[in-house]
């Protein structure tokens, strides 16, 4: 057989989760737990290939109810391995098969993940990399180094396109995968693998590492582009020559700027600082007057800032209409003018019952936030403190809210000391009451003698939470949601999980 021949024989096997009432699949028997093989006899890569396919009118669907295989047993019979010979379980075998089709109708399957053949790895080891930066002992799903277009795609997470092949860049274009998003960093391109350290067994196209040349063939995907930015390496001419390029690119929509986040578990690794105060006002400068210059000529300002940016400059916000509708949110830029823009509601005179409240933040936002909860101040019986947490865990140097774990909330609030902790809800793993070191907030209600709640994505509605204790209907508010995977959990998830860090 050759090698195409096994590729294509290859099947990936998509667990089906639910099963619409009433829809084709449901009348041809498929069950939630049933798999899919092959559509029109071809191999299925993830839900996009899956939509794709079904876009093309009729198609024949082939499933398999997994049936329990044997079990194996280990050891060789009459020897000394055979007093420990153990039965272990096969995969489930998929050989009862049945099909059925649809003609311009969608079959009514929703699967347990979005990507059938696995998550696409990174090439690189760059040199801001957090996964690089994370200390032992989180679960295995936050040391997973993904760049997976798709998810790009589906979820607007950043990808760098190194890893790309030809046929992943054939069809990016074919299926229209548009908008992507993409950490550029630089558009120098000696100074890009600088900075990326790609590996070259990894990169399957030596084409695809050459940033200019990705970015112009892609001519008919939409791109939403970042750049982290090291101090001395990516900063100050770079930067503008980086601007300057991703501007005259008609199919770039804009370029996020976000500092470099580090942690102090850097070991082995490059040796690499955050910015100064002066060198992020320095930077605020420079990008003002691009955007002033964008803003006159094209309508847009084009290059959007960081809120860390801000924060590290202790310069004011922009405005809401400047963010132009948040189309970044997801990567830290507007997320705060974002909060604040629901001011708060119309507040008591004062509590039928005294109440104290610690609002939790990282070191970076506190100033803000504190600022931000005056008003509140003037109930009588409320007693509201910000504190800012500082990271035990990732160490000083990280500032972000998004970052903190059980273990810094332990070290920075006394058992008993209020009666209402409120944690940005970015410090939560997505849809769970679960922080980045699995401690729940369960755990640190019984430990710290109080009601502990997630704040709101607004100020507003932050502001209901303190008064009413009400909960919070998700992870929201403060910094991003970006972070990590697990094999467990839904790539949704760890997409969101991903974003939180910021990585790529
Ligand atoms: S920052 Fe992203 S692209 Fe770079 S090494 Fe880490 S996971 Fe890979």
């Amino acid at each position: 057989m050759t090698a195409a021949e096994q590729i294509q024989d290859q099947v990936f096997p998509a667990p089906i989760k639910t099963v619409e009432a009433g829809s084709a699949a449901e009348r041809a028997g498929v069950r939630p737990g049933d798999v899919l093989l092959r559509v029109n006899g071809q191999a299925v890569t993830d839900v996009l290939a899956y939509r794709h396919l079904l876009s093309q009118g009729r198609a024949t669907l082939e499933i398999a109810r997994p049936q329990e295989a044997p079990r194996v047993m280990t050891g060789v019979p009459g020897t000394a391995q055979d007093h420990h010979r153990l039965f272990l379980p096969t995969a489930p075998s998929l050989d009862d098969t049945f099909t059925f089709s649809v003609e311009w109708e969608d079959p009514g399957l929703e699967f347990e993940e979005v990507l059938f053949d696995g998550i696409k790895k990174c090439a690189n080891k760059c040199d801001f990399c957090y996964v690089h930066q994370m200390p032992r002992g989180f679960r295995k799903s936050l040391y997973i180094m993904d760049d997976d277009y798709r998810l790009s795609f589906l979820y607007g997470s950043f990808v760098t396109l190194t890893n790309l092949s030809e046929n992943d860049i054939r069809r990016i274009e074919d299926e229209n995968l548009s908008p992507l998003y993409v950490s550029v960093h630089t558009a120098n391109q000696d100074l890009r693998q600088d900075m990326m350290k790609w590996w070259r067994l990894k990169v399957k196209d030596p084409q695809a590492v050459q940033i200019r040349s990705m970015i112009e063939r892609l001519e008919q995907i939409d791109l939403y582009t970042q750049i982290v930015l090291v101090p001395e390496r990516n900063d100050r001419e770079n930067l503008d020559e980086t601007v300057e390029y991703l501007s005259s690119r008609p199919n770039v929509i804009s370029a996020a700027v976000v500092p470099i986040g580090l942690t102090s578990h850097r070991t082995n690794l490059p040796d690499v600082r955050v910015f100064s105060r002066e060198e992020a006002q320095d930077t605020l400068r420079r990008l003002n007057v691009w955007r002033r210059q964008f803003l006159a000529e094209r309508g847009t300002r084009f290059v959007f800032p960081s809120d860390e940016l801000y924060l590290l400059a202790g310069e004011p916000l922009p405005s809401e209409e400047e963010y132009e509708g948040f189309p970044m949110l997801e990567n830290g830029v507007g997320m705060i003018r974002d909060f604040l823009t629901e001011g708060v509601p119309e507040l008591p005179a004062a509590l039928p019952e005294p109440r104290r409240v610690i609002l939790g933040t990282g070191t970076l936002f506190a100033e803000s936030l504190d600022r931000a909860v005056e008003p509140l101040r003037a109930i009588g019986g409320l007693s509201i403190e910000v504190r800012a947490v500082e990271n035990k865990t990732f160490g000083k140097v990280t500032t972000v809210a998004g970052l903190l774990t059980g273990r810094c909330f332990r070290h920075a609030v006394k058992p008993g000391e209020a009666d209402l902790l409120i944690v940005p809800p970015t410090t939560l793993r997505y849809g769970t009451e679960l922080m980045l070191d699995d401690v729940s907030l369960d755990d640190l209600r019984a430990e710290l003698r109080m009601d502990i709640r997630s704040g709101g994505s607004t100020l507003g509605e932050l502001t209901r939470v303190i008064l009413q204790g009400a909960q919070s209907s998700g992870p929201q508010f403060g910094m991003s949601a970006h972070a990590v995977k697990d094999t467990a959990e839904p790539i949704s998830v760890q997409v969101a999980e991903q974003n939180m860090r910021g990585q790529a």
